[in-house]
Parts: structure tokens; C-alpha cells; sequence
């Protein structure tokens, strides 16, 4: 098995290490290959700087494979990302994930709302998710029912069905997050009746993390 870990933060957004720290520990571990997956939102003006960051280190420690992407907050119901169309092409990966639950163009309930009204919420979720695997531009799902999980809002089953139809479809990967342990064991294994590609990501922001999940 390749020990690979696709879900890596550095100091260039809220991570704590850099992106070479990270790297020295991912080798220690005895990974083979990373990706770095800081926050974007459209208006991030690092972008070139993280690639050229990530291309240094990756040609300092050839004993690893470090590839470049990142984590974009799903914005809206039609499953747009908060990142500029610019940088889509500048890395490898691009993960899209749900840390709120939108309800128009960036607008999201509030925490009180979703424990209000679950059924909504879910309702909501499920309409920016299946929009969300139609994106082109996205290649991972990231955390996949993260969101869901803080809420204690049950998936039901025939909704995960239809999510990994769709994923299917549009050849979307999902993470399986060390971190956040997420999708649970139903999900996973209707995911992989449909064929549909995991990979394995910690969600670390710091050293002691990337060693505690992998
Ligand atoms: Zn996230
Ligand atoms: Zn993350």
C-alpha cells in the first residue's frame, strides 16, 4: 500500500508549520507522497508564491512525492468554490468542501438555524453537494459530511446512494479524513460499490497532527 497523505495545511493559510517542516515530517513517517492543500478564498494573492514553494521543496526531498493544491469552501446552492478560476490550473488538486451550509450566493445558516430546522439544513447540503459534484473544477471532496457530523444530522441512505451515483458520473474523488473521521463505514462502503476513487487525507495544520493521524 502507498502510504500517501492528500490533505496537508501549511503556514501559507492557517496551518503552523512550513511547508518543508511538514515534508521533513511526512518522510520521518514514512509517507511517499503528499499533497499540500492550504485555504484559498478568490482573493488569496499567494497562490504563485505556494506553488514556487511547494516546486523548491519537492526538488529538495526527491526521496517523497509533493504535489501541490487546495481546499475552496463551497459558496453557494449550484456548488461554486471560494477561488479565483486563475488558480485552478496552477496546482494539481483542487479539494472542495463544505464548512458551512449555503443557502444562496454566500449566504449560509447560522449554527442556531441548522439545529433549529435539520431537515432544512439537510435539504440545503444535499442541493449544494450534488451541484458541487457537477464541478468541473473540483477533483476531491473533501471532509465529505464534516459539516453534517458537527450537527448530528443523519445522511439517510437512498441520499448516499445518489451521491455516489452522481460522484460516479462526474468521476469526482472522495477523502476518507483521518481527522474528522468522516465518511462513516455506510458511506464509505456504498462509495466503493460504485467504484468511486478514496484517498486518505489527516487535515493536519501543524507537525504533531500529521504525525498523530497518519
Ligand atoms: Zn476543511
Ligand atoms: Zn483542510
Amino acid at each position: 500500500m502507498i502510504r500517501e497523505d492528500t490533505h496537508l495545511h501549511s503556514n501559507f493559510s492557517d496551518g503552523k508549520n512550513s511547508i518543508e517542516e511538514m515534508a521533513q515530517t511526512a518522510i520521518k513517517l514514512g509517507l511517499k507522497k503528499i499533497t499540500f492543500t492550504d485555504h484559498v478564498w478568490e482573493t488569496s494573492d499567494w497562490i504563485d508564491d505556494y506553488v514556487e514553494e511547494i516546486k523548491e521543496v519537492r526538488k529538495k526531498y526527491p526521496k517523497i512525492k509533493i504535489y501541490s493544491g487546495i481546499e475552496a469552501k463551497v459558496i453557494d446552492l449550484s456548488g461554486n468554490i471560494d477561488a479565483n478560476k486563475s488558480f485552478f490550473n496552477k496546482v494539481d488538486y483542487v479539494l472542495g468542501a463544505f464548512h458551512r451550509i449555503p443557502t444562496g450566493k454566500r449566504t449560509y445558516l447560522s449554527s442556531e438555524e441548522i439545529i433549529k430546522n435539520k431537515k432544512i439544513a439537510l435539504n440545503f447540503w444535499y442541493k449544494a453537494i450534488i451541484n458541487l459534484l457537477k464541478n468541473k473544477n473540483v477533483d476531491i471532496i473533501a471532509h465529505p459530511t464534516f459539516i453534517l457530523k458537527r450537527y448530528k444530522i443523519k445522511l439517510p441512505k437512498w441520499l448516499k446512494k445518489e451521491i455516489a451515483e452522481n460522484a460516479r458520473k462526474t468521476n469526482k474523488t472522495f477523502e476518507i479524513n483521518r481527522k474528522h473521521k468522516v465518511p462513516n463505514k455506510e458511506l464509505i462502503k456504498i462509495l466503493k460499490e460504485h467504484n468511486i476513487k478514496l484517498i486518505y487525507g489527516s487535515d493536519s495544520h501543524n507537525i504533531k497532527e500529521l504525525k498523530m493521524f497518519n
